[in-house]
């Protein structure tokens, strides 16, 4: 096996076509690509299912209507455009979305899918990414359209990324790609560290938007739940980041509120 075909495949969760619930795009119809593994461990996390390779992903066959297929991992670049082309109806979807589990895991392959994918549809690329494996992002950066990263809170999460955050955000910021900041809010956020958050992105750009996502609780957690803010500290913590940050808006995932995958 050449060097170069070993990257053309990758292990995938599932394809399908859904309205997006987070971020700069919500509300929006976007084909999702989601891919396997994960290298973090946040607390929240609502995608644990994502966090380990899979023997097979699940391909869904018209776009929207939930008739999923399954096929076995590691699947072929090929198969992969043939799944998009098969969900790209004209005129249905705004924007692709790269997803997971963590899409840089996967970078090489993306490496030479995202070339192929630009030329089989004009969609614009959006990467979901936990904005901590800047030098994976470099690889894929000229292919993308725009970034939704998050920024995780040590007191939520349970991750400690600012060094890898910082470096992530200032690439999107020096390459002009569209990005945004995500940040998971719970009652037990330390508001320093959002602080912290609103100085990393503020030194970078003022102008970048901040999504403050209040958690939502898992169905079924066997480790200490975790809970929301409470109004009050929503309105405390907006009001401290809108300090630095021109643009802080607060939501909660909406897909979740219309039953969306
Ligand atoms: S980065 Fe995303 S997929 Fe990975 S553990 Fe955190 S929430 Fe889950």
């Amino acid at each position: 096996m050449s060097k170069l075909s070993k990257y053309k495949t990758a292990n995938l969760i599932e394809v399908f076509s859904a309205i997006q619930g987070e971020g700069l795009n919500i509300g929006t119809r976007q084909i999702f690509i989601r891919f396997a593994m994960c290298d973090l461990r946040c607390h929240y996390c609502d995608s644990a299912h994502t966090w380990y390779s899979s023997d097979t992903c699940r391909i869904e066959q018209n776009p929207g209507k939930r008739d999923f297929a399954t096929y076995p991992n590691p699947v072929t670049l090929d198969s992969l455009i043939s799944w998009i082309r098969q969900q790209n109806q004209p005129g249905l979807h705004d924007s692709i979305s790269l997803t997971g589990g963590e899409p840089l895991l996967h970078a090489a392959f993306l490496q030479e899918f995202l070339p192929q994918l630009h030329q089989e549809t004009d969609l614009p690329i959006y990467l979901e990414t936990g904005g901590h494996r800047p030098s994976q992002l470099k690889m894929i950066l000229p292919y993308l359209d725009s970034i939704g990263m998050d920024i995780k809170l040590p007191s939520v999460s349970g991750e400690l990324k600012w060094e890898a955050h910082q470096e992530f955000l200032q690439l999107c910021a020096e390459a002009k790609v569209e990005v945004f900041g995500k940040i998971i809010i719970s009652e037990a956020t330390n508001p320093q560290e959002l602080e912290q958050a609103a100085t990393l992105i503020a030194q970078i750009n003022p102008q970048i938007p901040v999504f403050l996502q209040p958690v939502t609780p898992l169905a079924s957690s066997d480790s200490k739940p975790i809970n929301p803010p409470t109004p009050e500290q929503v309105l405390t913590w907006q009001t401290l980041m809108k300090k630095q940050i021109k643009q802080v808006r607060v939501i909660p995932q909406t897909h979740k509120m219309i039953d969306q995958l």
